[in-house]
Order: structure tokens, then C-alpha cells, then sequence
């Protein structure tokens, strides 16, 4: 077991939580113990977003540049520390170290890069005179103590990226992570202090969603609530903020599907339905979870996809040639399983998988890669999120019956299009209803372009430029440039004098 200062990182120091509430951080993999620690009190809670509050006086004046050079020192200190982040990032999720060494760690650390670059480009549209009478300008200002609250299956991922672009638009954090899978969320909030951002800052609350997440959404001096997680509790911390009219922004679950036309490269779709379907045992919102398939293409897709989850190999998650590794905990797994039953049960084919793996494996929360033919469009393992390796395979007739059946689900974060024409790539973009639509591949995310959801899926932007119109408030300010005691608007009013 690692040795363990606590989860908590309040005010610059790491301690463990106030409650009387334990909890064991677990590599899901194996089973293993990593640390165990108290967890936060509503207590604690108010002391971290204290902190917070306090620290946003000096950050919030800070400059650009003071505030970019911080950041990329902390960049610095994290691509320093990648291997250790990579390894920790392994073993509190149970994902292979390929998937963290080659995805997890650098894009966190291209995103800080991305965000301090971004923090000295915050500017308003051009000020003018708009009423002829009147200079008007724009003024882009932190909005203070944003209480973000992350996911467990990309921890880290899901912590920059709520963490990121609220400090460099110059607020103050309290973040806080899955308690399944806090280890790596306080090491770069420890990071960030030794790279010179203030302390209260960044904060780290490790508890339960009941206790420090509900402590947290509903304190007073939270200015706003940023979610990542599912689209239950997205509706209870909304419904929380609504009572102090709290701004949110809400990233929630995913249920993508992939449309192959009859004119797309059949290796290319395979391919890339198998990786979309299976990265991170596809615990991904943006996983290709549906795919449509046109009726001409169906059988020798289906064959394909099979063929190559064949070859994906399960295993030690700290194994370099692992491909996929556990679930994050058993109870996921379970669910995962039982969703297939009750497919299997409702009629549809289990191709390939469908199972609870034997062997070494059993003793993590494995699950073998997924492949279900025959489901009902209107069925539980197409509508809702599995969260899960598993791929549904569905036919299609026309371009009309695919947009159609992409469109429903409830969800709407992300989607992807195969095909060999510009025409269809065009409509695809247009007509399917998700906040990222890809053509001819599925997954890649960048720095530089939005993450978001329609729909069930949520509303605002990770990543991008345009998170800051979340993180910020705009406010106009109008100057009147005639210096005259009677204005013509007045006699609206009064005309005397
Ligand atoms: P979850 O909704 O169970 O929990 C998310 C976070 O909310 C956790 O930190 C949890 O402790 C906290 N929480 C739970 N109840 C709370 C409450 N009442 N008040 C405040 N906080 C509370 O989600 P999860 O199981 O950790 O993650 C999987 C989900 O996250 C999936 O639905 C997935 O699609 C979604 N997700 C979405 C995105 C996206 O960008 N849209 C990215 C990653 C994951």
C-alpha cells in the first residue's frame, strides 16, 4: 500500500478528510489496496471553498502572463513527473499503462500548455461608439469559487479539464474527484502549488458525491457548479443549483453511434469501432457504443469487428502489451453484465464475449470485449448507457433510417460517420444531434476544439477557447463621451430645466 498523506488539499496542505467516513482507493485490476484514507466532511467542504474564496482576491488580479507562466512551469513539473502520474493513473483505474502513458498524461499536460497560452488571449470584442453618444466595451471577468466536480474514469482528464480553464480565466477551484480515484487529482493540485500557483488556488475535497459533492454544490459562495459524471445525479446537482441560481455546466453521459454508410471503407470502420468501442474497457462518454450499419456492409462488418476483438488482449494492466484492462470496480462490472443479460434474455445475439473472464483475470473486474447483433432499437442496451466494452451492431436501409436511429437516444455528446462522400460526410455533420461529430474516425479529442453535449448529455464546453465563456461573465460597460448635463434620451422623460 502507498503511504498516504490524505486526499485532501486544502489551502496548499495535504491532510487526510474530518469525517469518520474510510474509504480504500483500490487498483480494480487486481484488487489490490492503494491507499486508505478518511474522507471529507461538509466541514472540510467549507474550509477548502474558504480557502478558495480567499485566494480569488490576488489570483483574479493576477496577469495573463503571470498567471500563463504558472501554468507552464506546472506543465513542466507534471511532463517531469509523467511516468509516476502514468503509473498511478494505471492502477487507480484498472486502464492499461499504454492507454495512460500515451493519453491520459500527455493530453492533460497539453491541455495546461493549451490553457496558459489561452489565458493571454482572454480579450472583449472591439469597444465602440454604438449609440453614437456612448464608448461601449466588454469586460470578461472570473466569476470566483467554482465548485467542479469529476468522474472516475479518466480522473485526471476530467479534473484539468473543469481545473484548467477556470484558473486561467483567474477564478479559484474546489475540485472534487471520485473518491474511487482521487491519487492522481491531489498530485496535480500539489504540482500546481510547487509550480508557483498560489495556495487556495486549487483544492482538493476527496469524499462521497452524498456528502462533500452535495456540501459543495449547495455551499453559498460557490459561484458555479462544473459536473462531469452521469446524467442522474447531473439533474440533482442542477436542481441543488438552482436554488442559489448557481451557474452550471454540466458534461454528462454519452451513448455515440456509428454510422457506417455503404460507401465507407469497411477495414477503416472495423477498425475503428473496435477502438472507439473498446479504449479505456469503454468507460468513455464518447465510446462508439451503436453501430448502424448499412444493410449491403452489415454481415461482412459484423464478421470483422468480431475477428479483430479476437485479438485484444486482456491483462496486467501494468503489462505494456495489455490492451484492455479491468472495469473500474466489481460492482460495474456486474452491471455491465447484467445489462448483456437482459439483452441476451430480450433476444439479441451475444457474437462475441458476453463474459466474466476466468483465470488470473477473475480476481480483477474484468470483462471481455462485447459484440451484440439482433437488439430492439428500443431497447435498454441501445438506449442507455453501458459504460462498458460493448459494441451493438444494427442494420440500416437508408441514409434517412441512419440519421434517424443516431438521433435516438436521449443522449447526444459525440457521433461519427463513415463514409466515402463529401455528401453524406455533410449531412451527417449537420443532422446528427451530438456536441462532436466525427468523419471517418471516432474518439480523437484535442486542446484546441470544444467537448460538450445536446441534449441529455449536457450543456457547456470542456476544452477549447470556448470553455471561458463558461468560466467567465461578461459585463458591458458604456461610457458616455458627450460630458453634456441634458441628454436627448431624457426628454423620454422629462423636459424641464
Ligand atoms: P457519477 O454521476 O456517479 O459521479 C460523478 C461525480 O459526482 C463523482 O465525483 C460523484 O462522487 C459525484 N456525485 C454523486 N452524487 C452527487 C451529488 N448528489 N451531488 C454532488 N456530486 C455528486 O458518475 P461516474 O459513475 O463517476 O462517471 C461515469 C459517468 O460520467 C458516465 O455517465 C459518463 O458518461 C459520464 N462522463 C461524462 C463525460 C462528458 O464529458 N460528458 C466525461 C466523462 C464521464
Amino acid at each position: 500500500m502507498m503511504a498516504s498523506a490524505g486526499q485532501q488539499f486544502i489551502a496548499g496542505k495535504r491532510r487526510p478528510g474530518g469525517s469518520a467516513e474510510q474509504m480504500s482507493v483500490t487498483n480494480p485490476a487486481t484488487g489490490e489496496v492503494l491507499a486508505t484514507d478518511t474522507l471529507a466532511s461538509p466541514e472540510d467542504v467549507h474550509e477548502a471553498v474558504t480557502a478558495a474564496r480567499h485566494a480569488f482576491g490576488d489570483w483574479s488580479r493576477t496577469t495573463p502572463a503571470e498567471r500563463a507562466e504558472a501554468m507552464l512551469r506546472w506543465a513542466d513539473l507534471l511532463q517531469a513527473r509523467g511516468e509516476e502520474l502514468a503509473a498511478t493513473e494505471s492502477r487507480i483505474g484498472g486502464k492499461p499503462i499504454k492507454l495512460a502513458r500515451g493519453f491520459d498524461i500527455p493530453g492533460v499536460i497539453d491541455n495546461v500548455r493549451f490553457f496558459a497560452g489561452a489565458a493571454r488571449n482572454l480579450e472583449g470584442r472591439s469597444a465602440g461608439e454604438y449609440s453614437g453618444e456612448h464608448t461601449s466595451s466588454i469586460r470578461r471577468e472570473p466569476l470566483g469559487v467554482i465548485g467542479s466536480i469529476a468522474p472516475w474514469n479518466y480522473p485526471l482528464q476530467m479534473a484539468a479539464w473543469k481545473v484548467l480553464p477556470a484558473v486561467a480565466a483567474g477564478n479559484t477551484v474546489v475540485l472534487k474527484p471520485s473518491e474511487l480515484t482521487p491519487l492522481t487529482s491531489v498530485m496535480f493540485a500539489e504540482a500546481a502549488g510547487e509550480a508557483g500557483i498560489p495556495d487556495g488556488v486549487i483544492n482538493v475535497v476527496t469524499g462521497t458525491g452524498a456528502t462533500a459533492g452535495h456540501a459543495l454544490v449547495s455551499h453559498p459562495d460557490i459561484a458555479m457548479v462544473s459536473f462531469t459524471g452521469s446524467t442522474a445525479v447531473g439533474r440533482q446537482v442542477a436542481a441543488t443549483a438552482a436554488g442559489d441560481v448557481k451557474r452550471v455546466h454540466l458534461e454528462l453521459g454519452g451513448k455515440a453511434p456509428f454510422v457506417v454508410f455503404e460507401d465507407a471503407d469497411l477495414e477503416a470502420a472495423a477498425r475503428g469501432a473496435v477502438a472507439g468501442a473498446l479504449i479505456n474497457s469503454g468507460q468513455d462518454c464518447t465510446a462508439a457504443t451503436r453501430a448502424y450499419v448499412h444493410r449491403t456492409r452489415y454481415e461482412a462488418f459484423v464478421a470483422r469487428v468480431a475477428e479483430l476483438m479476437d485479438g485484444v488482449r486482456l491483462g496486467p494492466v501494468d503489462d505494456p502489451d495489455t490492451d484492455m484492462g479491468s472495469l473500474i470496480s466489481f460492482g460495474q462490472r456486474d452491471r455491465v453484465a447484467a445489462m448483456v443479460d437482459r439483452a441476451r434474455e430480450g433476444g439479441a445475439t451475444v457474437v462475441r464475449g458476453g463474459r466474466i473472464p476466468g483465470g488470473p483475470l477473475s480476481r480483477g473486474a474484468y470483462y471481455e470485449p462485447t459484440l451484440i447483433t439482433g437488439a430492439a432499437q428500443d431497447s435498454e442496451i441501445v438506449q442507455q448507457e453501458i459504460f462498458g466494452p460493448v459494441l451493438v451492431c444494427l442494420p440500416f436501409d437508408t441514409d434517412d433510417d441512419a440519421i434517424r436511429l443516431a438521433n435516438d437516444t436521449p443522449y447526444g455528446l459525440a457521433a461519427s460517420a463513415w463514409t466515402g462522400s463529401v455528401f453524406r460526410a455533410q449531412r451527417a455533420s449537420r443532422d446528427i444531434q451530438a456536441g462532436c461529430v466525427w468523419i471517418n474516425d471516432h474518439i480523437p479529442i484535442i486542446s484546441e476544439m470544444p467537448h460538450g453535449g445536446y441534449k441529455a448529455s449536457g450543456f457547456g464546453k470542456d476544452m477549447s477557447a470556448y470553455s471561458f465563456e463558461d468560466y467567465t461573465n461578461v459585463k458591458h460597460v458604456m461610457s458616455e463621451t458627450t460630458g453634456a448635463p441634458r441628454k436627448s434620451w431624457h426628454d423620454l422623460v422629462f423636459t424641464s430645466g
